[in-house]
Order: C-alpha cells, then sequence, then structure tokens
C-alpha cells in the first residue's frame, strides 16, 4: 500500500500526473476540485460550493473534510493505496488528514511537491481553460487561486517537512519526464 498526496500550485501538473500514476500502480485517484465540481453538477450542496469555486477561494472545512473522508473510505479497501490531488489545502484539512491517517491505521507516504514557475503555470491554465469548460480558468480567478495558494496552501509544507514526507519534484518538463521521476519515487518508496 502506498498513500500519496500531490501538491502544487494551480496548473503544477497534479491531476494529469494522478491519473496516470493512479493507473499504472491500482491506487485511488481522489481529487478535491472534481469531487467539489461533481457536487456542483449534481449534488445538494451544489450553489453554495460554486460560490467558493468561482472566487478561487477555498471551500469550507468541514464541508470539504467530510466529503474527502466519505470518498476515501468508499474507496481504499480494495486499492493498492490513495492520492490525494489537492488536498489538503490548508493547515486544519492537514493535520485532519493525519488523524484520518491514524484512526484507520494507515501512513502517509510522501508529498510530491511539483514545483513550477508562476508564469508558467499561469500560461498552462489558460490552455486548459479554452477545453477544460471550468468556469474559474480565467484571469481574474486565476490571480485568486494563486493568491489562495500563497496564503493558505504554501504553508502546509512546513508541516509536511516536519514530517520527513516531502519529495519535490521540478514541473517544469513534459508529462512524460515527470510521470518518469514521479515512478522513480514511488519504486524507491516501496523498497
Ligand atoms: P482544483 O481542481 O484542485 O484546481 O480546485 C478547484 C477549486 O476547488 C479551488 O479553487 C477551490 O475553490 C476548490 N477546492 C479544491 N480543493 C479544495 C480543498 N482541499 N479545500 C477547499 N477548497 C478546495
Amino acid at each position: 500500500m502506498i498513500n500519496l498526496i500531490f501538491f502544487g500550485t494551480p496548473g503544477a501538473g497534479k491531476g494529469t500526473q494522478a491519473e496516470l500514476i493512479a493507473k499504472e500502480y491500482g491506487l485511488v485517484h481522489l481529487s478535491s476540485g472534481q469531487i467539489l465540481r461533481q457536487e456542483i453538477e449534481n449534488g445538494d450542496l451544489g450553489i453554495e460550493i460554486k460560490q467558493y469555486l468561482d472566487k478561487g477561494a477555498l471551500v469550507p472545512d468541514n464541508l470539504v473534510i467530510a466529503m474527502m473522508e466519505k470518498v476515501a473510505k468508499k474507496n481504499w479497501a480494495d486499492k493498492h493505496g490513495v492520492i490525494f490531488d489537492g488536498y489538503p489545502r490548508n493547515l486544519e484539512q492537514a493535520k485532519s488528514l493525519q488523524e484520518f491517517f491514524a484512526h484507520n491505521n494507515l501512513e502517509l507516504d510522501a508529498v510530491i511537491n511539483l514545483e513550477i514557475s508562476e508564469e508558467e503555470a499561469k500560461k498552462r491554465i489558460l490552455l486548459r481553460g479554452q477545453n477544460s469548460g471550468r468556469s474559474d480558468d480565467n484571469l481574474e480567478t486565476i490571480t485568486e487561486r494563486f493568491k489562495t495558494y500563497h496564503e493558505q496552501t504554501k504553508p502546509i509544507l512546513d508541516y509536511y517537512k516536519n514530517l520527513g514526507k516531502i519529495k519535490n519534484l521540478d514541473a517544469a518538463p513534459s508529462i512524460e519526464t515527470i510521470y518518469q521521476n514521479i515512478s522513480q519515487i514511488i519504486k524507491e518508496l516501496k523498497k
């Protein structure tokens, strides 16, 4: 069993890599953004949640934490592990996830920190926005999403550094190169 967090700014490639790696290693891919977008499509809390996404702000912790724990519990049993993509995004969520791991006799293996310049990440998101249909892939919301990242998400790197879990990775190269580099990290974790 291997449990990972994919970390990075919006546009760093977390979702792309999580999907590829999950497929290759039989892991469950849990993207909080995707789960929230599904809730907007057909859940009871859609209207409330959409307001936060469209502002580039974080959805309140009580909602996100409950949702993530529910899907994690449902999916964990028959898989080889989990990739959390876009979760946790602040200290409260990080602490609650550590408690969740502890209560369920699970362990976090690593936080893969995909490092990329803000300029390159913004370019990627705008490109993606042409096809993604995501209402938050526009310049105004992107600026807010980066602000949210710097103020609330980036600080949790220190929390994971103290736990000795961070693996930094250059996220500027091609999808294939980054994929190979993550695979290498996983092979070493499995040893
Ligand atoms: P993402 O798909 O990861 O880029 O997330 C899109 C949006 O969903 C974010 O800008 C937030 O509004 C919301 N979101 C995603 N993950 C979280 C989370 N862990 N906590 C709070 N809000 C989140």
